[in-house]
């Protein structure tokens, strides 16, 4: 007999980037040469102090069950960090700490979301959000961002895409994919929106908050309008500031009726994160901080190099992005162009497969974040990649304008 699978299974999306991590390794594997910029993680590894804290943890018995919304230590840090790096106060009770920030927007639209729910998804944007939404039973509502507005929701846009039935806001600054980071004034020009919408809950995703380039900060929207923070939930975690993505710890901060709510699932889920991981987060956040800042400039040195070597390459429209480790540039110049075995390109897939292809490098397709055509090239990688990588690509985007090779 067939497997039936529930409705809510049947029209979810396989992640797009797991599916490129599968292929580029599977890729790899058969002896292809491929460089890699696909990556959505830090490519580093975790900071020693940090594992050191996690094999102490291991061995002086940290082995069991911890508090579903985590351990009161690792809540009190997580106060700790949001008050010093975000300005904003928060008690250890309206704090949930999860198996990644990824678990915890879950939960939240899980907790909040009925059928038809509307949640405001600026796009581009992380490719988990629509879907997330959708198997919770709400409705994405994609809002294009284009180049012309820095790839970043305006009032106009926020106030317009706003119906009775909208719960959620969801902003995500730096962005993944476009790098976009919202200003203080442009981050409370939308709040002032919200303010006007008492129905309205903003999940606010910090998690590339660190990574930001050309004096640019992050402004978390609870510190700019904290008459907000009673319908707000902030997510962090400590897989990018920290290279942790494996350990699996995120964490959101909220009022305290949601944060129950959300800990209320995690009790019949996952019961809790991993006592160890959380033993690494709390040293993560409490230790040596150095190693963020060390991290921004590597990132900041790749970001400048990726964006020198593109520059010019036929076809593409590079936007420079002010924070997370992508470019994000347009390929509106590629499509339509014909490939030397006579193909077409018809939009950002295909071109995504012709570097693939013709160039060896994997990227991911702009589609997949919600605007088109674009590809999200990621940083999170070696230079000696993000060389090669990039005059495969201008080779490969040359040869689409090169009439001798048709
Ligand atoms: N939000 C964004 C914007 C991300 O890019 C990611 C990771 N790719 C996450 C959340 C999830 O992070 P975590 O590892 O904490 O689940």
């Amino acid at each position: 007999m067939s497997l039936k699978l529930a409705e809510r299974v049947a029209r979810l999306k396989p992640s797009a980037s797991i599916a490129a991590k599968k292929k580029v390794t599977e890729l790899l594997a058969s002896g292809r040469s491929v460089v890699d910029f696909t990556i959505g993680e830090p490519d580093l590894d975790t900071p020693p102090h940090i594992i050191d804290a996690a094999i102490a943890a291991m061995r002086k018995g940290d082995t069991h069950y911890t508090a579903t919304a985590g351990t009161p230590e690792l809540r009190e840090a997580i106060c700790a960090k949001l008050e010093r790096e975000n300005g904003v106060r928060y008690r250890p009770d309206d704090i949930v700490v999860g198996c990644g920030a990824k678990q915890l927007i879950f939960e939240a639209f899980a907790a909040t979301l009925s059928q038809g729910d509307e949640v405001i998804v600026p796009a581009p944007h992380w490719v988990s959000y629509p879907d997330i939404v959708g198997v919770n039973e709400g409705v994405p509502i994609v809002v294009a961002c284009g180049e012309n507005v820095g790839f970043k929701l305006t009032p106009a846009a926020l106030e317009k895409a706003i119906t009775p039935k909208t719960r959620w806001l969801i902003l995500n600054s730096p962005n993944n994919p476009s790098g976009a980071v919202y200003s203080r004034e442009e981050m409370r020009d939308l709040t002032d929106v919200l303010k006007r919408h008492p129905n309205v809950w903003l999940m606010t995703d910090e998690i590339y908050e660190h990574l930001v380039y050309g004096g640019r900060a992050s402004a978390s929207p609870v510190q700019i309008a904290p008459e907000l923070a009673a319908r707000t939930m902030i997510v962090n975690g400590v897989s990018k500031a920290y290279a942790m993505t494996g350990w699996r710890v995120g964490y959101a901060a909220g009022p305290k009726d949601l944060v129950d709510a959300v800990t209320k699932l995690l009790g019949q889920s996952t019961t809790c994160a991993s006592s160890v991981s959380q033993a690494a987060a709390l040293a993560a956040l409490t230790g040596d901080q150095s190693h963020i800042e060390q991290t921004r400039r590597l990132y900041a040195t790749r970001r400048v190099r990726m964006i020198e070597l593109l520059e010019g390459t036929p076809g593409l429209r590079l936007s420079k992005p002010d924070g997370a480790f992508y470019l994000y540039p347009s390929v509106a110049g590629l499509i339509g162009r014909k490939t030397t075995s006579g193909y077409v390109l018809k939009d950002d897939l295909d071109v995504a497969l012709y570097l693939l292809d013709v160039a060896n490098v994997a990227v991911m397709d702009g589609t997949s974040y919600g605007l088109s055509p674009y590809l999200r090239l990621s940083f999170a990688t070696s230079m000696s990649a993000i060389e090669l990588g990039c005059a495969n690509i201008r080779k490969a985007c040359e040869a689409l304008f090169d009439d001798r090779t048709r």
